[in-house]
């Protein structure tokens, strides 16, 4: 079956992507709109609508998204820290109902968000 939803198409590779990392269980592409001058997204493959729907089952799968973040982080260079956000639905300002991590950095992010 052909998937439906935007990241399952790049992660099945039918919509191209400006990718820094791919393994069998996640990527890392290069957010389209970003929003710091480093702003790449990371999503598991397999579809999980969103990080209400995470158990206990997908531990792994989250320690390795937030390792190779770290570790994409520091050939980026980005020494003077970064962001994992990850929105949740209409009031978390969700707009693709795909797992996904943003991560922002080389600039001063303010906290809290708008
Ligand atoms: P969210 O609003 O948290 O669901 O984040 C979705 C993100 O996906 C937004 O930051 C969009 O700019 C980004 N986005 C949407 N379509 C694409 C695409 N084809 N390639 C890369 N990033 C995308
Ligand atoms: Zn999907």
């Amino acid at each position: 079956a052909l998937p439906i939803c935007l990241f399952c198409k790049i992660a099945a590779g039918q919509i191209p992507a400006n990718k820094l990392f791919e393994d069998e269980q996640i990527l890392a592409f290069y957010d389209i709109d970003p929003q710091a001058p480093v702003h790449f997204l990371v999503i598991p493959k397999k579809h999980i609508p969103s990080a209400a729907c995470l158990t206990e089952q997908e531990g792994a799968l989250l320690a390795h998204i937030y390792a190779v973040i770290a570790r994409l982080c520091r050939e980026l260079g980005c020494e003077n820290g970064y962001r994992v956000v990850t929105n949740v639905g209409a009031d978390g300002g969700q707009s693709v109902p795909h797992l996904h991590f943003h991560v922002l950095a080389k600039r001063s992010l303010a906290w809290p968000p708008g």
